[in-house]
């Protein structure tokens, strides 16, 4: 069968190379080609071609809001390809998890899925596929703070986009570079981004779209350039017909941004106008979001104009909405994940990410995102119960001096040991006598420093028990690992309810007691009644 011959699959194969990088711009078309192209893969038996055109229309169905669908899609081809060790649709159906992720507000998972994108592409795969998985993942490090390392991607991104001649390409990374160096703090950065980016299309005659005008506009808006911002945006407001009816989304945040740009400068009764347009559009194509915020603008303008009483009355509504916006899409994202994750297996999948997630790298042990997520209800199911909660904050003493005398390196493994002996200290801490605590659990808080949740412990009791860690730590022999130097710990242990029932008020309390553990010359351990000083 002539279909079925490799110079056939060659052919797909490059048609769908080139379907896979198609922009924003082309999206009905991606679609209709991808569809056909499903067609003909199926009909040579080329199954991991035939998934591969799949994987293009679940994109495409995500840009159009249908995201239940998409996901689906994404899950079997990712199923399909970890069962059939086929890396490179695994690489690309990871990068479109990751999109997924990103839209449903899962941030976490998205970098997670973002980071396998990137890690599984071989060095076969074609140059702007590499640079959209870095785009990717340097997006998903964007969203979670990590803004040097998301510098790092794009700049790599940007080179193969300017290697290869895809202006697209280039104009994409460089305004989301744009959108994080604003998000870093940095709105000089975060001009200069967007002037290139705006440099870029000049050069290629290329015009840029709704919302690579709006991200150049706010940059500009921030630094008070407010007439080069207005100006910006005008393409967008020239072309309104149009883009109402194609870019719905990115003409109304442009009329956002105008509108806050126009009552910046003092000119309010144009913003006054704006806005109505952009609420205009919002409700013709139910934005709901965009809409909230120009709520939220509206009572700016009401307060700039003096009109202090409209201005709070709509602040209530725009807070209302707000709160009705977040639960509406809060109550998608369940849904969403139910149908689109409804096997064990599947389910089985999402926890083995989202527990990487939660996870310090270095250690194993839980991390800092895992502590904000669990001890609020803990502390709540405490207060409900009027059972006591201790924590304990650990911190390594002189352990500058370890790196500095061993090594980095050695220091690690102190940190990885130490974190072995905390673990296996669990049980202990929590078994002997007592009430038993499925709950408890320790994490790593950042550099050598750990907290020890033990639900159900009174004070007394968590110090004695702690007592028995520090002595422990001290104890094991650390000689193969930093030679003469002792490895000791400090301890600050806080129970509620001896302080308030607040997160932040428990946590204070213990490093309260730990700066008076580490005063008292450290290796000691110092608990809420070990005469400490209220705080
Ligand atoms: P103190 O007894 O007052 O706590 O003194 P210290 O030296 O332990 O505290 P300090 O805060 O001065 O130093 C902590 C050091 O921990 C500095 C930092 O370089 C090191 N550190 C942080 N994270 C890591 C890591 O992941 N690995 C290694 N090896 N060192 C780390
Ligand atoms: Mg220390
Ligand atoms: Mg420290």
């Amino acid at each position: 069968m002539s279909e079925s011959s490799p110079a056939a699959f060659g052919q797909l194969a490059t048609q769908l190379d080139a379907i896979e990088v198609l922009g924003p711009q082309d999206l009905d078309a991606a679609f209709e080609v991808a569809v056909r192209l499903e067609e003909e893969a199926r009909a040579a038996s080329a199954v991991d071609l035939q998934l591969r055109a799949r994987l293009v229309q679940a994109a495409v169905r995500g840009r159009r809001g249908e995201t239940a669908e998409c996901g689906r899609i994404l899950h079997d081809v990712n199923r399909w390809a970890a069962e059939h060790d086929h890396q490179y649709l695994l690489a690309r159906s990871h990068r479109h998890l990751a999109a997924f992720f990103r839209q449903l507000g899962d941030l976490p998972a998205a970098l997670e899925h973002a980071v396998r994108g990137v890690e599984l592409l071989d060095e076969t795969a074609p140059a702007p596929i590499r640079a959209y998985h870095l785009a990717t993942l340097a997006d998903a490090l964007t969203n979670t703070g990590s803004f040097d390392r998301a510098r790092q991607r794009y700049a790599d991104a940007e080179r193969i986009g300017e290697a290869v001649g895809d202006v697209q390409l280039r104009l994409l990374v460089l305004n989301n570079l744009a959108y994080m160096e604003h998000e870093a703090g940095d709105p000089y950065r975060a001009l200069a981004t967007a002037e290139r980016m705006a440099a870029v299309a000049a050069a290629y005659g290329v015009a840029l779209d709704s919302f690579s005008l709006d991200t150049l506009a706010r940059t500009q808006m921030r630094l008070s350039r407010y007439a080069d911002a207005e100006q910006t945006l005008q393409p967008a407001i020239s072309a309104r017909d149009v883009l109402a009816a194609t870019e719905a989304d990115g003409y109304a945040e442009c009329l956002l941004t105008l509108a806050e740009v126009q009552r910046l400068r003092g000119a309010t009764e144009r913003a006054r106008a704006t806005l109505d347009e952009c609420l205009r559009i919002c409700e013709r194509s139910d934005l709901r979001r965009i809409r909230m915020r120009a709520w939220g603008e509206r009572a700016e303008l009401y307060a700039a104009l003096g009109c202090f009483e409209d201005a709070y009355a709509q602040y209530k509504v725009f807070h209302a909405e707000a709160m009705v916006v977040y639960s509406a899409e809060r109550d998608a994202r369940v849904r969403i994940l139910q149908a689109v994750f409804e096997t064990d297996e599947a389910r089985r999948t999402s926890r083995h990410y989202r527990d990487l997630a939660l996870r310090d790298p270095l250690t194993g042990l839980y991390n800092r995102r895992f502590v904000d997520g669990q001890l609020p209800a803990l502390l709540r199911e405490a207060a409900d119960t009027g059972a006591p909660l201790s924590v304990a904050l650990i911190d390594l003493d002189h352990f500058k001096r370890i790196n500095d005398t061993c090594s980095h390196d050695a220091g690690d493994q102190v940190l990885r040991k130490f974190s072995e002996l905390l673990t296996a200290g669990i049980d202990e801490l929590c078994g002997c006598g007592g009430p038993d605590s499925p709950d408890a659990f320790a994490a790593r808080l950042g550099g050598e420093e750990f907290l020890l949740v033990l639900p159900g412990i009174d004070g007394t009791e968590a110090v004695a028990r702690l007592e028995k860690l520090r002595d422990s730590i001290r104890a094991h022999s650390w000689r193969p690992l930093t030679g003469d130097l002792p490895v000791t710990v400090s301890i600050g242990v806080a129970t509620v309810p001896v302080t308030g029932a607040s997160q932040s008020a428990l946590l204070r309390r213990a490093d309260h007691n730990l700066y008076i553990a580490k005063h008292a010359g450290r290796d000691c351990t110092v608990g809420d009644h070990s005469g400490s000083t209220e705080v």
